[in-house]
């Protein structure tokens, strides 16, 4: 096997050297390095052959192949420079310090046969320089939770991290999964991530923090150079330019995240990309119920900042943490602000467009159109209605001509009581005057809707589903998302068992709603 090691980003910087696993503050260099810890039976549960092609892989031949062994961090291949990165972060609105990747470990950067640069990480390989007081491990629901999210982020076209791989670790880790000091054991596994980088704020905070500017300035210049391509170093308003970039970026992603109704759940600076991808599956959910307020995060649920519709403004307000971090290597720092100006014109302009796509309108009517959404939150609101389930309703009901609520609306209802549907009546009763004069046939307006409302979305039940599932010993569940992921827009055989409302069973269970950040 053989993979084309080019890892820039330890032989550009300064890094620690010795694989000290000791807790530690690192100062004046960017990398620790981390040698993973052997685990005592790696064994491939999932692999991904999508992610595979990124690294030119083949299938492996058994789940206890030389992946599992490599995937695993217990045998390295020529040319890996396993390290830990530091970084830093605003974790739910305060300076956290230096955190770093304490369970994360980059087994170096690969360039694959379309000259593209892949960083492999493997997440919960063992202790390193950053791990604090934690064990650098990770358990099996948490890392299938994560698998199975970032692929199907990618099928759903939201820019994401991948997945290649989730090898079990035949070890046990301890958890406290409720934080009602219970701690218990749970089986360990490894996600071996993929991603052009994950460089996130956090790496420019923390440099800002410590006052080292020139490394500050060597980390802008090598991240521009390296992954931003077109953008340049050199011109004075280089840095600002490509700010600007990352500004456009961070809103296309908040509004793919509204238009799927994925909740991050812990967007602290530290888990946001500089490349603009989704990073870090925590606690994350999915929105069942449309409901605006909801976050998935128990250690978020009285605050409830980083809940779904909040999502944008924070978006906004890490990339102020970021501008801030940056102002030392601008010559007027308050040129940054008009980047917050970009972010909105970004973010208004494309959630309009999604908007109007997942509305099936041929054009987006300023003041027409606002108060239509508008009309349609509150109306979503005064029930309980299945969000991905009523968009691919009103997707059909455009293909029949209706306007009035059929079977199919019906069935995105949680409460089925009539009188609390009436809120949606009078709002279908608008649409169709709204869309009355649309040149397109019904059936062309569906096609481009359901290119935009997918049918399957992980949602957490099904993923607890397949969890309890592979408790038992049975994998059929999770094998049957995997391929669901993969054609998130195709009501076809994969998909169809799984487009139902989430079951009353599922409102209150752990994992299904809610979830801790104990993982
Ligand atoms: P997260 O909230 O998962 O993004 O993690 C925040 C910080 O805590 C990061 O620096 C992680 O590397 C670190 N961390 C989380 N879980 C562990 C763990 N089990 N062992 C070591 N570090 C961890
Ligand atoms: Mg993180």
């Amino acid at each position: 096997m053989t993979l084309q090691f080019d890892n820039k980003f330890v032989h550009t910087f300064p890094g620690e050297m010795s694989d000290g696993k000791i807790p530690r503050q690192t100062p004046a260099v960017f990398y620790a390095r981390a040698t993973p810890t052997p685990v005592p039976d790696p064994t491939l549960l999932l692999w991904s052959s999508g992610a595979a092609e990124l690294l030119d892989l083949d299938e492996p031949a058994s789940d206890k192949s030389w992946e599992a062994s490599v995937f695993s961090g217990n045998t390295q291949l020529e040319g890996m420079e396993p390290y830990a990165v530091r970084y830093g972060g605003h974790q739910f609105g305060q300076w956290a310090g230096q955190l770093g990747d304490g369970r994360a470990i980059a087994l170096g950067e690969v360039v694959n046969r379309q000259g593209e640069r892949v960083e492999i990480q493997l997440k919960g390989a063992g202790p390193t320089a950053y791990s604090r007081r934690a064990d650098g491990r990770a358990v099996l629901r948490s890392s299938v939770r994560e698998m199975l999210c970032s692929e199907a982020m990618f099928h759903l076209r939201v820019p994401t991290t991948r997945a290649l791989c989730l090898v079990t670790t035949g070890e046990a880790v301890l958890r406290d999964m409720f934080y009602d000091g219970h701690p218990a054991l749970e089986p360990g596994a490894i996600v071996t991530r993929l991603a052009q980088s994950f460089l996130r704020f956090g790496n420019f905070e923390i440099l800002a923090a410590t006052g080292e500017i020139d490394n500050l300035k060597k980390l802008v210049d090598y991240t521009i150079t390296l992954h931003f391509k077109g953008f340049e170093t050199e011109s004075p308003d280089a840095y600002l330019v490509w700010f600007h970039e990352v500004a456009r970026r961070t809103a296309e992603l908040m509004v793919e995240w509204l238009r799927v109704g994925f909740v991050h759940g812990v967007m602290n600076t530290d888990n946001m990309s500089i490349l603009g991808l989704t990073i870090d599956y925590g606690p994350y959910g999915w929105l069942d119920i449309y409901d605006p307020g909801f976050t998935p995060n128990t250690t978020d649920a009285r605050e409830k900042r980083y809940r779904f519709a909040q999502q944008p403004s924070i978006g906004l307000w890490n990339l102020a943490r970021l501008a801030e971090a940056l102002a030392p290597l601008m010559t007027n720092s308050e040129v940054l602000e008009a980047a917050f100006e970009t972010y909105r014109s970004t973010f208004g302009r494309s959630y309009q467009t999604m908007m109007a796509h997942k509305l099936g309108l041929d054009q987006w009517r300023a003041q027409e159109d606002e108060t239509l959404v508008q009309a349609l939150d509150e109306a979503l609101r005064s029930t309980e209605v299945d969000m991905t389930l009523f968009y691919r309703a009103l997707a059909d009901l455009r293909a029949e001509g209706g306007s009035v609520i059929n079977p199919r609306l019906r069935a995105a209802f949680y409460d089925p009581n009539p009188d609390r549907h009436q809120g949606l009546e009078v709002w279908l009763a608008q649409y169709a005057k709204r869309v009355e004069g649309d040149p397109r046939s019904g059936e062309a307006v569906k096609t481009v809707m359901d290119l935009h409302n997918p049918c399957f979305i992980p949602r957490n039940y099904l993923v607890q589903e397949a969890l309890d599932g592979l408790a038992q010993g049975d994998r059929k569940r999770l094998d049957e998302l995997m391929l669901a992921l993969k054609t998130p827009y195709d009501l076809n055989a994969a998909t169809q068992k799984f487009v139902a409302r989430r079951p009353e069973w599922a409102r209150q269970k752990p994992g299904c709603s809610d979830l801790s950040c104990s993982s």
